[in-house]
């Protein structure tokens, strides 16, 4: 019998991105509404006892990895808690973070064997980086990058590439994986509710590369079956770099991810206009797997079916989602 884990395309669905909240201690422009954000209430939090059944649940059909994210992962109060509880799962845990809070949870990382960690910096220009994250927090974030790298983490910084804003840092942020074994990825900016977002900010994998061409010499690795990034390496360089092309190069014919809201929401694609309640149906002692099989079955081929293959063409007016911060990146 096929798992409840598996969609109409034949897809199987062994990575779940779980977010522990919605709150965050930065103010990204690109991934929270200027206006208007309306923070969920405890209440309608997971406990971390129901995260901790549903999160179960999953690795019980086959999910083999979980990634911690949010909002910012690190300010739920019970995040080492949470940790220590899906430590136990034969999964491999990872975590996504803006790098703030991270000096405070390293043991914990170490102990339940987390040994991959993504942390987001958009900026090394400290008056871009402020711009960015309505926040002045560039240099802890550097210094916590670098300690995790001396640790022995394997360590990915996310950089969302906007048109116009920070572009022209590209290079130095591939300069600092000279010496240090950092990956570097640049993700294409995307849209979401109330991020303003419009095609001609998108910066795509081509014009990336392009951007790159001048300063380095560098070779495409392999990449695995199911990875959104695009590997490459300059010549004698540690690190690495890599280009998530959601919008100019999407990957969606080998997803394998589903994400589930700090408020236990299921959502089959980033994307996905649609999600399904299992944090009620959980607390009222009804059938969750049984909603699962129906949120795998009801997912698009494509984009949530909501964004046009050309990213020119998508409207972000008419798009029916959450913002990143609130769905879990
Ligand atoms: N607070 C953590 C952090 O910043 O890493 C975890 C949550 S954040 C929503 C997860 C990832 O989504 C970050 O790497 C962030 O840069 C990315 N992200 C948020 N909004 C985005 C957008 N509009 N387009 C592309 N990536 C986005
Ligand atoms: Fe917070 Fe991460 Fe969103 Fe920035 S990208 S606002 S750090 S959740």
């Amino acid at each position: 019998m096929a798992s409840i884990l598996t969609d109409r395309h034949g897809r199987f669905h062994d990575y779940l991105r779980i977010s522990l909240t919605d709150a965050c201690n930065l103010r990204c422009q690109y991934c929270m509404p200027v206006e208007d954000m309306h923070f969920m209430n405890r209440s309608e939090l997971m406990t971390v006892d129901e995260l901790d059944t549903l999160a179960g649940l999953f690795v019980r059909h086959g999910v083999r990895k979980i990634r911690l994210t949010g909002g910012e992962p690190l300010v739920r109060k019970e995040a080492a808690e949470i940790i220590e509880r899906l430590g136990r799962y034969p999964v491999t845990l990872a975590i996504t973070t803006n790098g703030v809070l991270v000096d405070r949870f390293v043991d914990v990382f170490q102990r339940v064997g987390l040994r991959s960690v993504n942390v987001s910096l958009d900026s090394l220009d400290p008056t871009v980086n402020q711009m960015i994250t309505r926040r002045d927090h560039l240099q802890i974030v550097v210094e916590q990058i670098e300690q995790l790298v001396a640790r022995g983490f394997h360590v990915k910084v996310n950089m969302v590439v906007m048109k116009g804003v920070n572009e022209f840092e590209v290079g130095d942020f591939v300069a600092w994986s000279k010496d240090l074994p950092l990956h570097i990825r640049f993700i294409e900016y995307m849209p979401f509710d109330g991020n303003g977002w419009s095609s001609a900010q998108v910066t795509t994998h081509q014009q990336i590369l392009e951007l790159l061409e001048d300063r380095f010499v560098f070779d495409k690795l392999q990449d695995g079956p199911n990875d959104t990034a695009r590997a490459y390496r300059v010549k004698g360089y540690r690190g690495t770099f890599a280009v998530i092309s959601t919008m100019s190069q999407p990957f969606c014919e080998t997803c394998n991810r589903i994400r589930l809201t700090a408020d236990g929401k299921l959502k089959n694609c980033l994307f996905s206009s649609g999600e399904t309640d299992l944090l009620t149906a959980l607390r009222a002692g009804q059938d969750v797997e049984s909603l699962i099989r129906d949120t795998l079955l009801a997912k698009h081929a494509r984009l949530g079916g909501q964004l046009a293959d050309d990213y020119h063409l998508t409207d972000p007016d008419t798009l029916q989602n959450r913002s990143m911060i609130a769905i879990g990146g």
